[in-house]
């Protein structure tokens, strides 16, 4: 049948995964990219494919199926979501956790209005994470779910060392307990706290007359970031760092630790591990921006999470195949 046309609004980490993607799917087709920016100073991947100013999507609402968004969840989102849930079926992957009701209700008055599907928050986490969640949760009705995350980068707390007086560059990862890991997966079921779950690695390239012992006291006590984690911090060449920590891995963990029948310990786990956070993000709204537009097709408008979305309608096979091939 005809492909599935896909606009892409904005172009940062998640808006070359999602040209990426796209071209991974046997289904879709770019009709172009999207920017705020000079149309002219952007050089997508695809040498072919066209890039036009996000003030003029309203003139390709015919030939858009789905429009992806790309922006940040911070200033981006909040305003691009709900004007071009206006014009186009979206997807996009809103991680502000909990702003997220607010989002919804912006996204589904809009989206209701003019009759198109806005689905929000896909991605990781959210995303994946929280359909793993809402399994573990339902399937195991008295237990506690536990997510972990990491091995990633974070750029919060990367911003956080580099503004540190002294240094000159700075990587943070986020790293997943060992010990509190193996008590989960044991069933039982402790009481975490966040830092209590993650440790947090610092690679700091200094500058040439800094002190290294002042670096490393003003990252491990700083509040909110670092002081109620156990951290290590290593100092590295601005050279090591460009060679081994210049990708952007993520990934984790949501296990669900319950009981059935008289004491049974029963634990379900999923884990992501991801040498690129946004390559993966991207490839999570792209198989999401098929299933909303079915959904726009068969008139199920309004805002939608990855909770409202039937896993048949990520697939590019039809639900006969599917039963025959994965059931
Ligand atoms: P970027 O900062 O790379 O891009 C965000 C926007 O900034 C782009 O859409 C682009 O808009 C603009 N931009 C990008 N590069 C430049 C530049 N060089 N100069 C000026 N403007 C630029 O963000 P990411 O793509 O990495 O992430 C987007 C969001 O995805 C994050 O805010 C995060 O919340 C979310 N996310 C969600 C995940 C999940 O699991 N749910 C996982 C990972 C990320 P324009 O082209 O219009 O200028």
């Amino acid at each position: 049948g005809e492909k599935m046309r896909i606009g892409i609004a904005g172009y940062g980490n998640l808006g070359k995964g999602v040209e990426y993607a796209i071209s991974q799917q046997p289904d879709m087709e770019l009709v172009g990219i999207f920017t705020r920016r000079d149309p002219s100073t952007l050089h997508p991947i695809g040498e072919k494919v066209t890039v036009y100013p996000l003030a003029d999507a309203d003139q390709y609402v015919h030939d858009i199926d789905v429009m992806i968004l790309c922006g940040g969840s911070r200033a981006d989102l909040p305003e691009q979501g709900p004007a071009l849930a206006k014009l186009f079926t979206t997807v996009d992957s809103f991680d502000t956790h909990a702003k997220i009701p607010d989002y919804f209700a912006a996204l589904d008055e809009a989206a209701s209005a003019a009759g198109t599907t806005a689905v929000l928050s896909v991605g990781w986490d959210p995303g994946l994470f929280s359909v793993n969640r809402l399994y573990g949760e339902s399937v195991l009705a008295d237990g506690a779910t536990y997510t972990f995350w990491g091995k990633g980068l974070s750029q919060g707390h990367s911003d956080a060392v580099r503004r540190i007086p002294g240094v000159q560059n700075a990587v943070q990862y986020t790293i997943p307990s060992e010990d509190a890991m193996a008590k989960v997966r044991a069933g039982e079921q402790p009481e975490l706290t966040t830092s209590e779950k993650h440790t947090r690695e610092c690679y700091v390239v200094l500058e040439a007359d800094a002190d290294a012992a002042v670096v490393e006291e003003t990252i491990c006590t700083m509040p909110d970031y670092f002081a109620d984690y156990s951290t290590t911090v290593n100092f590295i060449s601005e050279k090591e760092l460009q060679e081994k920590h210049s990708a952007m891995p993520h990934g984790g963990f949501v296990i669900r630790s319950g009981k059935t029948g008289e004491n049974t310990n029963q634990v379900m786990e999923y884990s992501l591990k991801l040498d690129s956070n946004p390559e993966f993000t991207s490839s999570v709204l792209t198989a999401y921006a098929r299933a909303a537009h079915k959904l726009s097709v068969s008139g199920q408008h309004g805002a939608k999470t990855v909770f409202d979305i039937a896993p048949g309608l990520l697939s590019p096979k039809d639900p006969a195949e599917l039963r025959k091939e994965l059931l």
